[in-house]
């Protein structure tokens, strides 16, 4: 199989920066929010040039949206391969947009080098892969894998109080949310391809990055309830400062974290708010916010295990009293061995180097690893910088990713 790279790169490099202008925000920032006018253009501009190549389209009731080149024997379940288009406020033009456009390229590129795949191949844009608007990442993924159920779906808002009901059915998207959820085999396999959002490749000047596992978070809130008093009026003795128990609590976190021994295990408390936020106040109310990842989930809950144990020595120590809550835990993914051999075997004939990598950031895959065999492949992007608009991956690391991905999915559909 040959590729004519430049020819290919050039077309999906314009494709790129045609996506990149429909946005909310002026050229060259994207923000492009879940059922916007801007995403839904979107979905249009990409739709259309899914019909252009002969790809059969349809849309489930979220708007998650599939792409199918028909194999051979088409009654097989198919070769998954796609991201997202929705973008935060005042990003780049590269995060998900390079799985969903490199992902038609891999096709057309295919397609054009008279290959037949055996198994279809199905291009996937997911509905709402950031958190934008409704508070919760991945929907149109999460929905798909069961994690999230149609009954918590109906129950989402934005922040103006519209309905995901309402703002579904007003971009289209009017069947039952029921339908959603597809069940395990629908995709044989499922790849995607993403920008690293990290500097690791770049650094060390490697094509492709094989992804092996992916992390996953969970987020567990902390109140803190103390009390109250008068900075100078209220001695030391007999204190119940919630702030000061809340520092115990985060460098807990933070010993608990590194104490794995293991590079992947990583503790945060990114959120502490103190009430009433007063000098001359003892702290009365703190509300802590963990993140905690691993891409072992029994590890992960170690830490977690830790951290609610030091919550009870200083509720008995302090005189406080602490409530925690898990905000979400979702289990981490490894990687299928078959695809990442797959994956190897396509960047070793393509001429690409390529390492073995662990994704912090978590994705749709994340998901998509609840009904299927999964696996992303990674491409550089400058100074591991994303969610920025100078976000920037260059025509050559795009090419290299759209070759070892067409490769992998013409041995996987084969
Ligand atoms: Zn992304």
């Amino acid at each position: 199989m040959e590729t004519r790279p430049t020819l290919t790169i050039d077309r999906l490099v314009a494709e790129l920066n045609a996506l990149a202008k429909i946005s909310q925000a002026e050229p060259p920032i994207v923000t492009r929010v879940v059922f916007s006018e801007a995403d839904l253009r979107a979905r249009a501009y990409v739709k259309d040039l899914c019909h252009d190549a002969s790809l059969e389209v349809h849309e489930d009731a979220i708007g998650n949206t599939f792409a199918r080149w028909h194999g051979t024997e088409s009654h097989l379940a198919p070769i998954g391969t796609g991201s997202h288009i929705d973008a935060i406020p005042n990003a780049g033009l590269y995060d998900g947009c390079v799985g969903v456009l490199g992902g038609l390229e891999a096709i057309r590129v295919l397609q054009q080098l008279g290959f037949k795949p055996r198994r279809s191949i199905e291009l996937v844009i997911f509905t709402a892969e950031e958190p934008t608007r409704f508070g919760i990442g991945c929907l149109g993924s999460r929905m798909i894998g069961g994690a999230l159920s149609p009954g918590q779906a109906v129950a989402l808002r934005d922040k103006e109080g519209h309905t995901l009901e309402e703002l579904r059915s007003n971009s289209g998207f009017r069947g039952s949310l029921d339908s959603v959820a597809l069940a395990r085999g629908r995709f044989h396999q499922f790849v995607e391809l993403h920008i690293e959002q990290g500097p690791l490749l770049e650094q060390e000047g490697i094509d492709v990055g094989l992804v092996t596992h992916i992390a996953a978070p969970a987020s567990m809130r902390i109140l803190i309830e103390g009390e109250g008093g008068h900075a100078g009026g209220k001695l030391m003795p007999g204190r119940k400062d919630a702030l000061a128990a809340a520092a115990e609590l985060i460098l807990t976190l933070e010993a608990a974290a590194k104490s794995t021994g293991v590079i992947d295990t990583v503790g945060t408390v990114g959120v502490c708010e103190v009430f009433p936020g007063a000098v001359n106040s003892i702290p009365s109310r703190v509300r802590l916010e963990t993140d905690i990842r691993d891409i072992d989930a029994a590890r992960r809950d170690t830490v977690i295990e830790k951290l609610k144990t030091a919550c009870e020595e200083v509720v008995q120590r302090r005189g406080v009293s602490v409530k925690t809550e898990m905000i979400n835990a979702d289990p981490p993914a490894t990687c299928d061995p078959t695809i990442l051999d797959a994956m190897e075997q396509a960047a070793k004939a393509a001429g690409k180097t390529y390492q073995r990598m662990v994704s912090r950031a978590y994705h749709d895959s994340l998901f998509m690893a609840r009904i299927a065999p999964i696996a992303m492949l990674f491409i550089p992007c400058r100074g591991g910088v994303s969610h920025r608009p100078d976000e920037y991956a260059s025509p050559e690391w795009i090419g290299s990713g759209v070759h070892v991905l067409a490769r992998t999915l013409a041995t996987l559909a084969s």
